[in-house]
């Protein structure tokens, strides 16, 4: 089969479609349970979510759950950087004021921006932002040298990435300091297999800060504290 014939033909969707179809969801949420809308007035999500941006990856349809049961932070490769205000904006509001009980980092097999990151080639802008993929890599080039094929190569990076992003989600202060509070905050990565659709749980959950390292594992009180 062609690889085309297996690109999703989304000519079907226009600007006024969108706005059809928010009128079919709300008639169905409606007909579902005429309560829905009364119950999202407060949200409670026990999970927040640091996905990637592509569209093949969405939180709720790949766990099957519901508007206001997942926090949602995507940006591309899923990543993890200590200097982005957006995600320590939502991390530390997802911790520290929704209490969220885990921390997924989900990544997905095929990722273009690990692709990318995997390539010489300049793309932009976006460079300055692949290149902590490229971190990832210079880390773990022992392994990912003697992989040959290009396809390997790059999910084994993907996985190794979610690894490292879940890692750097456990050496910031707002997770650091919720463990000290409180026991029932996890920390997982995971990967999807966009052909598929099913989740790999790589298995690297922690709710341990002394699992961190001793240069990254931080004290309770600031320096200079009385
Ligand atoms: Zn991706």
């Amino acid at each position: 089969m062609c690889a085309k014939n297996n690109i999703h033909d989304t000519s079907h969707i226009t600007y006024q479609g969108l706005l059809d179809g928010n009128e079919k969801f709300i008639k169905n949420a409606l007909a579902n349970d005429p309560d829905f809308f009364n119950k999202l007035a407060v949200q409670n999500p026990p999970v927040l979510w640091i996905g990637c941006a592509d569209s093949r990856v969405p939180a709720n349809q790949i766990t099957n759950t519901n508007p206001g049961e997942i926090f949602v932070h995507r940006n591309i490769a899923n990543m993890v950087i200590h200097t982005d205000m957006n995600m320590l904006s939502v991390l530390d509001y997802a911790v520290n004021v929704l209490k969220v009980k885990h921390v997924i980092v989900a990544g997905h097999y095929g990722c273009g921006g690990v692709a990318a990151a995997l390539s010489n080639k300049q793309f932009g802008l976006i460079d300055n932002w692949l290149r902590h993929i490229k971190d990832v890599y210079r880390l773990y080039s022992h392994e990912l040298d003697r992989i040959s094929d290009t396809q390997l190569k790059v999910n084994r990076l993907v996985e190794l990435n979610v690894i490292e992003q879940a890692y750097n989600l456990c050496k910031t202060t707002i997770i650091q300091n919720a463990w000290k509070e409180r026991s029932d905050l996890e920390v997982h990565g995971w990967v999807i297999d966009i052909g598929t659709g099913l989740v790999k749980d790589l298995k690297v959950s922690s709710n341990d800060p002394q699992k961190l390292g001793y240069v990254y594992e931080l004290d309770v009180e600031l320096a200079g504290a009385h």
